[in-house]
């Protein structure tokens, strides 16, 4: 990239709620994408640490964090009824309630996850209020609620986010290599139609972190290449899953929810200590954590055919990360000693020695096999086409710019998730930062070179199913 396309003017005030590894990753795209009046650019961010290189960059910085009882004061103080942007990407704060606030002042709204206010993780004793679950359907409650309205997009970092735009190309991929052809399809209903005719059982969205620094990690600190507090909150959220209509197995641990959209269920366990058998093109099969996410369930709500409580067809969908080697390290102290590090470090693009985030999909049980379709980014490659961020947040911040750019093109559009967003659109935005997007397909399975010295319980004549998935 020589010359950065301008997508469109921003007028009025832009507020940026978080300056850490995504919020630092995501300013300069914003700078170089958009015009807007840069004496007008505030960065909420309670930290003081990098005070002076906000300044510096010649913007306002509100130090302070935002709480359910002051977000509203402080935004109101910030933004202007019916302009501007509000582009939140912070822990801690609860994504609904900032949601709202700008929505009744008519400004448009991005985040990358459905976050809740601080405590909500650790202090909510019910397991089924903890899951991503019950965070997104209060998001898709207040869509139906009130429908319409300015855009707010919820959840468009890289996964969730992006990786339902590279669904839908997968799908397109799939669909053209089994000879069949076929146009886009415009809506919900046709995709999840395309989905099920080409005989897709279900979905992991399959990311492998191989970032490595030269250094290693010390004992006692958190180290992984994006949010440590992020990684933390979700990895002890209950493991959890959109849960497919040919599963032949229901774990034992399993609930499902009585209410919502009824696309998944969660484990009576925690994701980032649940293993599951996965595949990506670096290392081919690969054990990665059944993390839960948002994505997991807005994949499994979209393509569900027929009635939600008793589907035709619905996929099976999970997140299954294995991160980079030092927060694997990182979370195998954590678990062993019962307790969280003091210390957290998230690798700077310029400590990174080499590696890659490769992160996307792979769709299986159809005829051919495996399909893993996804972004290739090395740190390497990260470092040359942007400032400020490793490859994990390039691929972040990224999908933040291209769901800008919808939301500016798309400002009535109300509350969204990115299955419901023009994927070619934002990935034609976003592609000039992922590296190589590419396609692979694998003849692996669950089953493939499985271990048989020991019992296990497996299906045998389903290869694909959650019980095979789960790793021991
Ligand atoms: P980070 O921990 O590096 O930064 C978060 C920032 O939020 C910090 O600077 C912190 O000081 C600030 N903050 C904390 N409490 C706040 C409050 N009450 N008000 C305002 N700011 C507050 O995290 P990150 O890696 O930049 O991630 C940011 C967000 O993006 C997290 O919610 C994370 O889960 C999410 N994320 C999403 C994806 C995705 O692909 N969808 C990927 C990575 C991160």
């Amino acid at each position: 990239m020589t010359r950065f396309p301008v997508y469109g003017h921003i007028e009025g005030p832009v507020v940026l709620i978080g300056y850490g590894s995504v919020g630092r990753g995501t300013l300069p795209l914003i700078e170089r994408h958009f015009t807007f009046d840069r004496g007008r650019l505030t960065i909420v961010e309670p930290s003081t640490l990098r005070a002076d290189e906000i300044t510096a960059r010649g913007y306002r910085h509100a130090a302070v964090a935002l709480t359910p009882e002051n977000h509203r004061e402080v935004l109101a103080g910030l933004l202007e009824p019916g302009s501007g942007f509000c582009v939140n990407l912070s822990v801690d704060t609860s994504s609904l309630d900032l949601m709202r606030a700008c929505r009744e002042m008519g400004v448009p709204y991005i985040d990358t996850v459905v976050e809740p206010w601080a405590g909500y993780y650790f202090g909510t004793e019910d397991n089924a209020a903890r899951t991503n679950y019950a965070l997104r359907q209060m998001v898709r409650d207040e869509k139906a609620a009130n429908p319409g309205g300015s855009a707010a997009v919820s959840c468009c970092g890289a996964n969730p986010g992006m990786v339902s735009w590279l669904v839908k190309e997968a799908l397109l991929t799939l669909a053209r290599d089994l000879g069949r052809t076929v146009p886009a399809p415009v809506d919900r209903a046709g995709w999840a139609g395309l989905m099920c005719g080409l005989g897709v059982k279900g979905l992991h969205i399959a990311e492998r972190d191989t970032q490595v620094r030269a250094a290693p990690r010390p004992l006692g600190t958190f180290v992984n290449t994006w949010s440590v507090e992020g990684f933390i909150a979700e990895g002890f959220q209950p493991a959890e899953l959109g849960w497919g209509t040919f599963e032949p197995w229901f774990p034992p641990n399993a609930h499902r929810h009585a209410t919502g959209c009824r696309a998944g269920i969660w484990l009576e366990q925690p994701g980032a200590d649940t293993r599951v058998n996965t595949w990506c093109p670096t290392p081919g099969p690969q054990f990665g954590f059944l993390v839960t996410h948002n994505e997991a369930i807005s994949i499994a709500n979209y393509y569900t055919v027929g009635d939600p409580a008793a589907p035709g067809y619905r996929p099976t969908c999970h997140y299954a990360y294995h991160p980079c080697d030092d927060a694997v390290l990182s979370l195998h102290e954590m678990f062993g000693s019962n307790s969280i590090q003091q210390r957290h470090h998230i690798l700077d693009v310029d400590e990174i020695a080499s590696g890659i985030d490769e992160l996307g999909v792979l769709l299986y049980g159809h005829a051919k096999n495996a399909l893993w379709y996804g972004s290739r980014l090395s740190n390497d490659a990260a470092r040359r086409l942007a400032p400020d961020q490793n490859a994990t947040a390039l691929q972040v911040s990224s999908a933040v710019l291209a769901g800008m750019v919808w939301a500016l093109e798309n400002p009535g559009a109300g509350i969204v998730e990115t299955d419901e967003m023009d994927h070619a659109r934002c990935l034609e935005v976003q592609r000039p930062y992922l590296g190589p997007v590419e396609a692979h397909y694998t003849d692996w399975t669950p089953l493939s070179d499985r271990q048989s010295q020991f019992p296990e319980e497996v299906v045998a004549e389903e290869p694909w199913a959650f019980r095979n998935v789960l790793a021991g």
